[in-house]
């Protein structure tokens, strides 16, 4: 038996105004190129970088709300590679000192948070070569994990909640499809207690495509190892189309990237400037996914249901506010909730917080059935507005009116003298079918349980 080993390198653009050693604007979403450009991001000679705090800023909480150490001292470090993507002939990045050491993420070991310059972006276009320096300078956070996943789908989740945790801090805005998170997975297989060789692969846009390199990786080295041959160390590349990953380049394994200090930039006394405190980070966390979903436990929401609606930003604080309307009592909460992901979580369109808080409470007081309940959220969804009016204007109100409700059921026993007899012949089943037809008599409003009440008493 073959025993996987992950360890994941996670990239992250971060959200700020300006970049990451200049004022040039950090605009993901800009489609014309070098537009977001300066001296400094395009590195002519004799700029100087100045450090953008609310990059660091970023980092410190990602990696305290991950349990992480953030460091007392910290600096910046020159990594000398040459690229047309990256013209000073280095990135800037973190070496011996970086903001963070260690913490955890959904049981998976960190071994560090960094922070760095993004490159430019290269793009080939009938046979030339064109750099587009937007993305250049663009603060970059580098989370390393420590080799202890397993599975392919542990890195998954792990990449996922990730995601999401950037997201909920403002940290990132974090789509893999544009780029603004980018997954490395190095995977090796080994027969033994030692780790085997690894293989680092690149270029994955999905959670999907993580979790397919990764299991497909495992397969081809364990079918090497199996036929007799030895996995090389080696960056891959994931091939969508054909679901596979591709040589690209053999690992320069002794890359010699000559790492120094910065010498243009200070060095960082975290402790000393107050709103990097280790107290200031700590209190400006907001509440985290891992907590929001313990919370919903408490509340008495399925492991899976809290789960779904926390795992997006907006789904989440959509149902807090409607948790907040309950003042958090449980039984309307629990019932929200099932409403929520059945009908309301994939787009609540014009419906608020407000409004279906409102049309549960309708449920609740008996004044909606549970069929009249969907059918005014499905309006209130499309249109907007309140649910007593809505419910109202469409006659979905449930009559509880006994004088109304004992007309309907004498019309309907008069017309129904078949199955009232079988009733009392003694067959149970006829009593359901007279209490539907009593439902369609009232045009759906009547409320079952009374006009259940109501022909027992008549009949029995
Ligand atoms: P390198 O020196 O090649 O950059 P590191 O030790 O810094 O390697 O680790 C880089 C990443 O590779 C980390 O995420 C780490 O968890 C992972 N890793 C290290 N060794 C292995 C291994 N044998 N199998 C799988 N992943 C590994
Ligand atoms: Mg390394």
């Amino acid at each position: 038996m073959y025993r996987p080993t992950i360890g994941l390198e996670i990239h992250a653009e971060l959200s700020t105004r300006t970049k990451m050693f200049c004022d040039s604007a950090n605009n993901p979403d800009e489609t014309r190129p070098n537009v977001n450009i300066c001296p400094v991001c395009t590195a002519h000679p004799g700029t100087l970088p100045v450090i953008n705090l609310a990059a660091v800023r970023h980092i410190l909480r990602v990696g305290t709300a991950i349990g992480g150490t953030p460091a007392d001292f910290s600096e910046f470090d020159r990594k000398s590679y040459f690229y047309p993507d990256i013209p000073k002939g280095y990135q800037i990045s973190q070496y011996e000192h970086p903001l963070i050491v260690g913490g955890e993420l959904s049981g998976v070991a960190i071994t560090r948070v960094h922070l760095e310059e993004d490159t430019a972006r290269s793009l080939h276009v009938e046979g030339k070569s064109l750099v587009d320096f937007n993305r250049a300078g663009i603060p970059l956070m580098e989370l390393v994990t420590e080799p202890v996943i397993s599975d392919a789908e542990t890195a998954g989740k792990f990449a996922r909640e990730l995601q999401l945790l950037l997201r909920t801090l403002g940290a990132s805005e974090a789509n893999m499809e544009k780029g603004e998170m980018r997954v490395e997975a190095n995977v090796s297989v080994s027969s033994n207690k030692d780790f085997g060789t690894k293989v680092e692969v690149k270029n994955l846009n999905s959670f999907r495509s993580v979790e397919r390199a990764i299991a497909f990786e495992i397969r081809r080295q364990t079918a090497l190892i199996e036929g007799g041959g030895e996995v090389v160390q080696e960056t891959r590349g994931w091939n969508e189309t054909k679901q596979e990953t591709f040589h690209q380049r053999f690992k320069e394994g002794s890359a010699d990237y000559r790492y120094f200090p910065e010498p243009d930039l200070p060095k960082l006394f975290l402790s000393e400037i107050p709103e990097l405190s280790r107290e200031a980070i700590r209190t400006s966390l907001p509440e985290l996914p891992w907590e929001r979903r313990a919370r919903y436990a408490a509340l008495g929401l399925k492991a899976n249901d809290a789960a779904f609606i926390t795992a997006s930003v907006e789904r989440g604080a959509f149902f807090d506010s409607v948790v907040r309307e309950f003042d958090g009592k449980r039984k309307p909460v629990a019932l929200a909730a099932n409403y929520f992901i059945s009908d309301l979580a994939v787009d609540p369109g014009k419906a608020t917080p407000t409004s279906f808080a409102k049309l549960i409470h309708l449920f609740i007081s008996q004044m909606l059935s549970s069929r009249g309940t969907k059918d005014t959220l499905l309006v209130l969804v499309e249109q907007g507005g309140d649910p007593e009016a809505i419910a109202k204007e469409r006659g979905l109100i449930q009559i509880h009116d006994s004088t109304a409700l004992t007309a309907v059921v004498d019309t309907v026993l008069a017309r129904e003298e078949k199955a009232v007899l079988e009733y009392k012949g003694g067959k149970q089943t006829a009593l359901q079918y007279l209490v539907g037809k009593a439902m369609k008599e009232s045009g759906g409003a009547g409320n079952p349980n009374m006009l259940h009440k109501l022909i027992k008493e008549k009949l029995d």
